[in-house]
C-alpha cells in the first residue's frame, strides 16, 4: 500500500481503521482495484512514476462524518484531496495534486435540500450532479433552470468552487452561488453569507452577511471543505432566441466585439457565445489548404475573397437571449441596428423556442446545456483517437484587437513547438464569464511517455508567453498549478504570501489539498520549491 509522505505504516494502518470507524467499513478503499478508480483518466503523466496515485480514498454520508475523518487526519498528519463528484477532467479529475494523499470523496452527500422556484434557488451537498438536480425538478415540475457545466455527471459544488462556468444567464458559477456550509481545517462546521445566523430566513438570497464576506477563500482552495452550497437558478424563461451576426472583413472583429461587450455589458445578451470564424472548420477544404500552402500564406484580401465566394462571413457570433418573447425579439431587434453599423453585416434569425419544451424539440438543440438541460455530448469534441486533454484556458479582453493578438501569439508559440492548433481549440473566445474572454485550448494527453513531458514542458512554456501578454489562466490541471500560480507573481508574490499565511493559520498540519493552486503548507513549503 501507499503511504502519505511522512505518515509511518503503523500511523497509516491505524488511520485506516479510524476511518472504517468514523465512515463505515465499506467506505474506505483501499485496494489497488478501488484506488485506481480515482487515478485521472486525463493524467499527463500516464505509465510515469510522478502519476499522483492516491493512496486511499474516504467517503462519508454527512458533516458530522466529514468532521471526523478531518479529525483523524490531523491526529496522524493525513493529506486529503477534496472531491465533490472529481468528474473535472482536463484539470485533474478525481486525482489529488500530491501523490499518496487520501481522496476525500463527498458523491454519497448527494442530497437536494432545497429547490425554491419563488425566490429561485437551490440548497445543495456535494454529490449532487447537474444531472440530479435537473431530474429532481423535472419531478417536481418546478419552474426553474439550472446551469450545467458542459459535461452534466459533475457536481454544482465542484464545479462552482472551481470555478467553472456554463451558459445560460446563471454561467459563472461561483457567481451565481449564495451561501455555505464549510468544514474547517481543524473539523469545525462554519456556515457564512447570512447562514451564520441560527434560524436565518435568507441563507440563500443575501449573499454577505455581516462582516468580511470569506466565500472566495474556499473557492480554488485548501482551506477548508465545502458541504453545503446554495446557488441561484434562472426563472424558467418563456423563450430562447438565438441571431447570429456575421461580418465580412477581418478588420471588422474590431467592431463585432466592441458591439458585443456593449450588449452584455448592459444586460441585452447575458449567456456565453464565442467568436467564430469559417476559417477554423474549414481546415479540411482543399481550396483553402491551396491558399495556406502558398509561400507566405494568403493575404488578408485573399482569405476574404475566398469566404465571400462561400457566402461567409469572415467572423460570427451567435447571440443567446432569455426571457419573454417580446423582449427576446426587441433585444434581437436592436442588436442589428447596433451591428448594422459594420458594413456588410448580415443576420439570420434562429428558431424561437418556447419552454417548457417538448422533448421532441429536443433534437434541434446543437447545445441543450444553452438551455439549462445537461449532457455529455461535449465528449464527442476529442473525436475517437483521443486520449484525453488538459486545458490551457487564459483569459484574454473582450476586444476584437486581443483575439487577434492572442490569436498571433498563440498560433506562434504552437508553432515555435512543433504543434498546430489542433480542431480542439474549439471553444474561443467564449464569453463564459462577463467582461472578458476564455479562450479554451485542448492540449492532447497521450499514453507516450517522451510525448507527454514534451507536452507538459509545451503547456508551461504556452503558460508563461501568456502571461508575457498579460494573459492568465482562469483554473489549471493539478500539474500545472505551481506554474500558474509562479505567474500572479505582483509585488514579488504578494499574493501567495497571502495565501501562504493564511494556510499556515488555518491548517497547520497541512493536511487540506497540499499544493493545491500552488499554496503548500509550511512543512512541505521547501520540496515544492
Ligand atoms: P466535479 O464534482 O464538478 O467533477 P470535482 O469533484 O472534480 O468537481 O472538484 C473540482 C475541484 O474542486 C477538486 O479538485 C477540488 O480541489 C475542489 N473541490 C471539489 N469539491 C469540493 C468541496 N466540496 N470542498 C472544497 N473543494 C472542493
Amino acid at each position: 500500500m501507499r503511504l502519505p509522505p511522512g505518515v509511518s505504516s503503523a500511523d497509516f494502518a491505524d488511520a485506516i481503521k479510524q476511518f472504517q470507524d468514523a465512515v463505515g467499513k465499506e467506505w474506505v478503499f483501499t485496494s489497488d482495484e478501488d484506488v485506481d478508480l480515482y487515478r485521472d483518466s486525463y493524467s499527463p503523466f500516464w505509465h510515469e512514476d510522478e502519476e499522483p496515485i492516491p493512496s486511499a480514498a474516504v467517503a462519508p454520508d454527512g458533516v458530522e462524518q466529514v468532521q471526523a475523518v478531518v479529525k483523524i487526519a490531523n491526529k496522524y498528519k493525513i493529506p486529503l484531496w477534496t472531491i465533490s463528484t472529481g468528474k473535472n477532467l482536463g484539470y485533474g479529475g478525481s486525482a489529488p495534486l500530491l501523490g499518496s494523499s487520501v481522496v476525500l470523496d463527498l458523491k454519497r452527500m448527494d442530497r437536494i435540500l432545497e429547490v425554491n422556484d419563488k425566490n429561485h434557488y437551490a440548497l445543495v451537498e456535494p454529490g449532487v450532479s447537474y444531472f440530479d438536480l435537473y431530474r429532481y425538478i423535472q419531478d417536481n415540475n418546478l419552474k426553474v433552470w439550472i446551469d450545467p457545466a458542459d459535461p452534466g455527471w459533475g457536481s454544482l459544488i465542484g464545479n462552482a468552487v472551481d470555478r467553472g462556468g456554463g451558459r445560460t444567464p446563471m454561467r459563472d458559477h461561483f457567481d451565481a452561488h449564495c451561501g455555505m456550509e464549510v468544514v474547517l481545517p481543524n473539523g469545525e462546521v462554519m456556515r457564512t453569507g447570512m447562514g451564520a445566523l441560527p434560524g436565518s430566513k435568507t441563507w440563500q438570497q443575501y449573499r454577505y452577511g455581516f462582516g468580511p464576506y470569506v466565500n472566495g477563500m474556499f473557492s480554488q482552495s485548501n482551506l477548508g471543505i465545502v458541504t453545503k452550497m446554495g446557488f441561484w437558478l434562472f426563472p424558467e424563461p418563456e423563450a430562447y432566441l438565438t441571431g447570429t451576426v456575421s461580418v465580412p472583413k477581418r478588420d471588422d472583429l474590431g467592431p463585432l466585439v466592441a458591439g458585443l461587450a456593449y450588449l452584455m455589458n448592459s444586460s441585452i445578451v447575458l449567456g456565453t457565445t464565442s467568436v467564430a470564424s469559417p476559417l477554423n472548420f474549414l481546415r479540411g477544404d482543399a481550396e483553402l489548404a491551396a491558399l495556406r500552402a502558398k509561400p507566405g500564406g494568403p493575404s488578408t484580401q485573399e482569405l476574404e475573397h475566398y469566404l465571400q465566394e462561400k457566402n461567409m462571413g469572415y467572423w460570427s457570433i451567435e447571440l443567446p437571449f432569455y426571457g419573454p418573447a417580446k423582449v427576446v425579439a426587441a433585444q434581437w431587434e436592436y442588436a442589428k441596428e447596433k451591428f448594422s453599423g459594420i458594413e456588410g453585416a448580415t443576420f439570420k434569425e434562429g428558431t424561437l423556442h418556447r419552454f417548457p419544451v417538448d422533448p421532441k424539440e429536443l433534437p434541434q438543440f446543437q447545445n441543450s446545456v444553452a438551455v439549462g438541460i445537461p449532457s455529455l455530448s461535449v465528449f464527442g469534441v476529442g473525436g475517437t483517437r483521443s486520449e484525453g486533454h488538459v486545458w490551457f484556458s487564459p483569459i484574454v479582453p473582450m476586444t476584437g484587437e486581443a483575439v487577434l493578438e492572442a490569436q498571433q501569439v498563440f498560433a506562434d508559440a504552437y508553432k515555435e513547438m512543433g504543434m498546430s492548433i489542433g480542431p480542439l481549440f474549439f471553444l474561443g473566445p467564449a464569453s463564459n464569464y462577463p467582461r472578458c474572454f476564455l479562450v479554451l485550448f485542448g492540449f492532447p494527453i497521450e499514453h507516450d511517455v517522451e510525448k507527454n513531458k514534451k507536452n507538459r514542458e509545451n503547456f508551461k512554456r504556452l503558460i508563461k508567453v501568456a502571461a508575457e501578454h498579460g494573459w492568465g489562466e482562469y483554473r489549471t490541471h493539478t500539474a500545472f498549478m505551481e506554474t500558474v500560480m509562479d505567474t500572479y507573481s505582483f509585488n514579488n508574490h504578494a499574493l501567495r504570501r497571502f495565501h501562504e499565511t493564511v494556510k499556515d493559520a488555518l491548517d497547520p498540519n497541512g493536511i487540506l489539498s497540499p499544493g493545491k493552486c500552488g499554496i503548500w503548507p509550511k512543512s512541505m513549503r521547501k520540496a515544492s520549491a
